[in-house]
Parts: structure tokens; sequence; C-alpha cells
């Protein structure tokens, strides 16, 4: 008998309640509403357990880059599970998808990064790079390099360490975090917190929060600096032009690790294989995980350069760190067919030459729309600023009470975007088509005129 019964929604959202637990929820709330059960998805398009069709415009959660329904992943799953379902790497063993997947990556990361340590998710991966980071100053002879400087409202997962790299105050609140040994300087979030700077002006400025820092620590304190390339979480933010290059003019100037977060921007997202290769940088660590396998097995890792992974080789040395799952053979076998369709189908050129120009033309005539600030966006990501005041940027008065609404109204006309605050986002599947864009376009713009009427503007 199969494990897997039928049940009505009713059934399942009372079992779910009972027993289930959910991440970055409010328990209560949900218990009070019933949760919405997808049970399944083709293409760019999911079904919840009503039988409504809904566009996913999240891509799942930033992760399902190749689109929903690809049977060349599961028949990879279903073979190698076969094969060898499971197999450590501790103990100098290793397994074949594991080791090729090791290699494909290196064949399509910046040419200076040749090694790729694996992990379970995000978090597991900047779990890695707070160890990994520490352990190469440490045989470096300089064990003083410690602190790492990271960005208030940065998202770098949900583990002790990824919540204390990341910059979320709500999440810091809530268990006493950061640890020590980390810091944070101000994002580069021109729309929010730009002031009467000109965007090019506070990119400087937001830039140099990390000199100031470096040199308030001490560069002999600092190991490292950790940043997404757009951050995603905190709400798409793109970084005004002024800014990568300003951090790079100050990197070269004191010897500490740039360690780049590619969980989101990796794999295509923004039209290049990485978010580091869009804005030109050259990281030492690239934490990666997401649409490494498209979301279909978890799978996350770190991508590690030269200067740290020679280190860590030639000097030798156990490095206590790894995971139960780390180069899981199936995930591997998974995320290993996941970039071989990337590549064949070329889906990341497609991004660029195609669904990325068509779908930032388009989300920008939403700026016309009364209640929208700001449309901005780079490959397929997007972020629609919801405001009471286009002129002075004023918001309503509840804050994020006009963003859980579109939010609400989109999920009800068949569209899951996220709201971030006020801010309304947008990362649907890489292989998102021309028509579907429109789609999403056009019950984006529905939305918004049904939240207008119901807040009255
Ligand atoms: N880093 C970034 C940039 C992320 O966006 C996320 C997840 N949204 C993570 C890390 C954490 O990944 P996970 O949820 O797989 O732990």
């Amino acid at each position: 008998m199969s494990s897997q019964i039928r049940h009505t929604t009713a059934e399942l959202q009372a079992m779910d309640a009972a027993h289930y637990l959910h991440p970055f929820t409010d328990h209560k709330d949900l218990g009070a509403r019933g949760a919405r059960i997808i049970e399944r998805a083709q293409g760019v398009y999911l079904w919840d357990s009503e039988g409504n069709q809904i566009l996913d415009g999240m891509a799942g959660l930033w992760c399902v880059n190749i689109g929903y329904g690809r049977t060349e992943l599961a028949e990879v799953a279903y073979k190698q599970m076969l094969e060898l379902p499971y197999y450590n790497s501790f103990f100098q063993c290793a397994n074949p998808p594991a080791v090729q997947l090791a290699k494909a990556i290196a064949e399509i990361a910046p040419a200076h990064m040749n090694h790729v340590f694996f992990t379970g998710s995000g978090s597991e991966s900047n779990d890695t790079v707070l160890r990994m980071v520490r352990r190469y100053w440490d045989l470096k002879g300089k064990p003083g390099k410690k602190t790492i400087i990271s960005r208030i409202n940065g998202y770098h997962g949900s583990t002790v360490a990824g919540a204390s790299l990341g910059g979320m105050s709500v999440m810091h609140e809530q268990g006493d975090l950061p640890i020590p040994g980390i810091v944070h300087i101000p994002q580069p979030y021109w729309y929010g917190e730009g002031g009467d700077m000109d965007p090019e002006e506070f990119g400087l400025w937001a830039a140099r929060q990390l000199e100031a820092k470096i040199e308030e620590l001490g560069e002999d304190k600092v190991a490292a600096f950790i940043a997404e390339p757009i951050q995603g979480a905190g709400g798409v933010i793109i970084p005004p032009s002024t800014y990568w290059p300003e951090i790079k003019r100050i990197l070269a100037k004191y010897d500490i690790l740039l360690v780049v977060d590619e969980v989101i921007c990796g794999f295509g997202r923004t039209g290049e294989w990485f978010g580091s290769q869009y804005f030109d940088l050259k990281p030492d660590l690239m934490p990666i995980a997401k649409g490494m396998t498209s979301g279909y097995l978890p799978m996350g890792g770190v991508i590690v350069g030269d200067r740290v992974a020679n280190t860590l080789i030639e000097h030798g040395g156990e490095f206590f760190h790894g995971y139960t799952y780390s180069g899981h053979p199936v995930a591997a076998a998974v995320g290993l067919e996941n970039l071989r369709i990337l590549r064949e189908e070329k889906i990341v050129d497609y991004v660029k030459q195609e669904a990325a120009p068509y779908l930032q033309s388009k989300i920008a005539s939403l700026a016309e729309h009364r209640l929208v600030g700001e449309v901005r966006g780079v490959g397929l990501l997007g972020a629609i600023e919801l405001v009471k005041n286009k002129a002075t940027r004023e918001r309503f008065a509840e804050k994020g009470s006009t963003g859980t609404l579109c939010r609400d109204l989109c999920v009800r006309n068949g569209l899951v975007m996220r709201a971030v605050g006020d801010t309304l986002i947008m990362s649907p599947p890489l292989v998102i088509k021309p028509e579907e864009i429109d789609e999403l376009v056009a019950k984006a713009w529905r939305c918004l005129d049904l939240a207008a009427e119901q807040l009255g503007v």
C-alpha cells in the first residue's frame, strides 16, 4: 500500500493546524485561516487543492529556475536512488554525481573559482562560510581576523550563523542575535533610505560605510565582507550603479575576503550564471543553493576561490566541518541534470536576450499606476514599491498592510507575488514565456486596481 493517501482540503488543513509548524509563520493566524494546499505544478503554473490555477511569479521560493514538471530530473533521481541512494563524503569517500557536479559548477563559475563544498541548504552554506573564512585566516597565521561585516536587511539564512550574518532586526530580536564577531553596515536601498541624495551619491555613501567599519574595527580584526549582489528577501534591492565599483575599490585596499551570497542570483537569475558576473565581482567564496537543483531536491554549497581552496589544500590538517548530506548522491544527480538542462537549452542566454528585457519593459509600465512609486528590476527579478504619495515616497499609515493586501489579492486572482513590507517582489521561473509575462503583468495591474479601490485611492 502507498503511504500517500488522498485527503480533502478541509482534512489537510485540520491536520496541518494540528501537527505542522510552518517556517516564518504566525501559527495562530495560520490556524485561523487554514493553509493553502498546493497540489501540483507544471511549467510556471501551480494548482491548489481547490483546483485554482496560479501563475508562480516567485519560482517557489526563488528556486524553480527551470520550471516545474521536468521529468528528466525525476528520472535521474529514480535511477540514482536505485543505484546509490546515499553515501557520505566523509572518510575519504566520494560518489560519482557529487564529483561530476563539483566539476560542472567549476566550469560555469568565475575562472578563479574551482572548488565546491557541498551543503544541504543556503543557510548551511553560510554556516560553512563563517567557519571556512575563520579557518582560512587561522591557517594564514592571522587568527585575530575573525569579524565578518554584513549589511542591515541582508538575508543569509535562518540558522544561528545565517540569521546572524543576515541583518533582519526581527530575526535578531528573537534569538539574541547576532552572535559575536558579526557586525552590520547600512544597505544600499536608495528608494527607502536615500533621502535627498541622488542614487549615485547614495550608492557611494553606502559603500563607504564598509571602509568606515574596517577602519573602526582595524583591518587586522576583519575576516570578510558578505553581501548579496542584489538583496532578495530584503525587497529586491538593486544597489545604485556606483555601489559595487566603490566596494571593489575599498576591498582592493584591504586584505579581507569577499563573500558574495549567490543563493538567489546564482544559476541564471540575472541573465548571467552568477550575480558576481553581472556586477563584475571577484569573490573568494560564493554560497549557493536554490537554483542549483531548481529546488527539485534540497542542496546547497559554497563555491570556493583558489586563494582559500589552495590554502586549505596546501596547508593540510583536518577542517572539522561538514554535513551528513554534503554531496548527497541523489541531490547531486538532480543538480547535474538541472545544469545540463540550463546549459543545453541555453536558458541563461534566454533570460539575458529575451525574457529579462521583455519582463523589465513590461513591469516598467506598472510605474504609471497610482499606487506605485517605483518599479525596478534586473534579469528576472522585479520590485514594485507601493506608496500613498508618488512625489514624496510617503507610505500608507500601517507599514506592510498595503503590501499584504496586494499580495493576498494577487493570489486570489491567480498570481503569486511576495510582499516585503510595502514592496511587491517577483522572481518567476527562468523559462517563463512572453505570453506568460503578459499574463503576470496584467494580473499585477488588476490587483493594484483592486487594492486602490479597497484603499479608496
Ligand atoms: N542566502 C540568501 C541570499 C537567500 O535568499 C536565502 C534563502 N532565501 C538563504 C541564504 C538561505 O537559504 P535556505 O533557506 O536554503 O537555508
